[in-house]
């Protein structure tokens, strides 16, 4: 789960991370009078979606004046802000964070993430912050420097002497960096956090440290025990079709391809997935029913894909284990006639009570096209949609 900079930032705070202070506005009128309440000189509207790049996408506005930011509120507020992350539609922007403009002598790059290969916590940091990181990654990866911390002793002063090393930092600032640090690693820990990113953390002309942007992401496997990280959520960020999947205890993803696909187990679904590609056709979602999908789910998955008007097909792609293919066929038929299912649908069941699904199927009197094989599976949904 992702929440907003200003949320991300509040929680900082809670940690003893510094950040600059600001006030968040949904309306031009609030963000007037959270200007008037920091007081001046200089404030920064910033757009509040759920994606990175709002700076360089226009976003970001530095004000001199309260006018100013009554005007830029008016001009971010309700824009379609387009930055590499949003995708080429852009995110509309409902809020906005009025924030204190921060003395920036020097910008650098700070993230806590779960590194899969070591089982530990990365923080990753360098001395080119301000920028996309994947870009520095690309061109100049010697300016990146990661370290992992060690579950049993946590974030060490050893470990902050080495990142502050690997960015150049000068010295007055490293006691801050490491203390920082070790909150961070804190916040990490204790909000089951998967992604903590500050870019850019910024040192002043005084040698202070202080987080300018925040953004987190947080295990939704570990949300039940974080009711107020919950409470963060919004849903206007969210894809509305894998809201109500999730309402289903369903794992969806939007694509942009016009082949839907309905699969259980996760690795299937990614396999499907490929081998619709291989075939020169292109996945409208990722969707895995699980392993105890009912005729009820099954319907429900069926309806959320048909909500997109891009979808012109079905693959069903089923391996009948635990839950058995005829459990499934009684779920597709009862799906496509509550659906009136006006799209080709291809279905391949393998697996426990196959021949009994399959019968069942072709004597639904449902135009369902049957495959044995992923590869003919693949090429009649692909050869329909065309
Ligand atoms: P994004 O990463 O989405 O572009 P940031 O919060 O990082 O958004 O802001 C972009 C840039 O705007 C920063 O790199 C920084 O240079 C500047 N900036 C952000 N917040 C402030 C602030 N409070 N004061 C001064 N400059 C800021
Ligand atoms: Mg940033």
């Amino acid at each position: 789960m992702k929440i907003h900079e200003y949320q991300g930032k509040e929680i900082l705070r809670q940690f003893g991370v510094p950040v600059p202070r600001g006030i968040a506005a949904f309306t031009v009128q609030e963000a007037v009078e959270a200007a008037q309440k920091l007081g001046g000189p200089v404030w920064v509207v910033k757009a509040q979606i759920h994606a990175g790049g709002r700076g360089k996408g226009g976003g970001v506005k530095v004000a001199k004046t309260v006018d100013d930011v009554k005007t830029l509120a008016g001009q971010i507020l309700g824009m379609q802000l387009k930055t590499h992350q949003t995708g080429p539609e852009g995110q509309k922007v409902r809020r906005l964070y009025i924030e204190e403009g921060a003395d920036i002598q020097k910008e650098y790059y700070l993230s806590a993430v779960t590194d899969r290969g070591t089982q530990k916590v990365a923080f990753i940091a360098s001395s080119e912050g301000g920028m996309d990181i994947e870009e520095v990654a690309h061109s100049t990866p010697e300016k990146i420097v990661t370290i992992f911390v060690d579950p049993l002793v946590g974030f060490t002063e050893a470990n902050g002497k080495e990142l502050a090393k690997g960015i150049n930092l000068p010295a007055d600032s490293l006691s801050q960096f490491i203390d920082i640090c070790q909150k961070l690693y804190k916040c990490y820990m204790d909000t089951d956090a998967s992604l903590v990113e500050i870019n850019p953390l910024n040192r002043d002309s005084k040698g202070n440290i202080v987080a300018l942007d925040a953004k987190f992401n947080f295990d939704s496997n570990a949300l039940f025990r974080h009711p107020e990280i919950v409470a963060y959520r919004d849903l206007d960020e969210e894809d509305a079709a894998e809201i109500e999947a999730s309402k289903f205890d369903l794992a969806y993803i939007s694509l942009d391809g016009n082949i839907g696909c309905l699969v259980n187990g996760a690795g299937l679904a990614m396999a499907t997935m490929d081998t619709i590609k291989l075939f020169g056709g292109e996945p409208a979602n990722f969707l895995d029913v699980g392993g105890g999908a009912t005729p009820e789910k099954v319907t429900e998955a069926f309806k959320i894909m048909l909500k997109n008007p891009k979808v012109e097909g079905i693959l069903v792609n089923i391996f009948g284990g635990i839950m058995k293919c005829d459990t499934i066929a009684t779920g597709v038929i009862t799906a496509s006639r509550a659906v009136s299912l006006k799209v080709p649908l291809v279905v391949r069941m393998k697996g426990t009570n196959e021949e009994l699904g399959k019968k069942m199927l072709a004597e639904s009197g449902l135009p369902i096209i049957s495959a044995d094989t992923m590869a003919e599976a693949a090429t009649k949904i692909v050869a329909a949609v065309k």
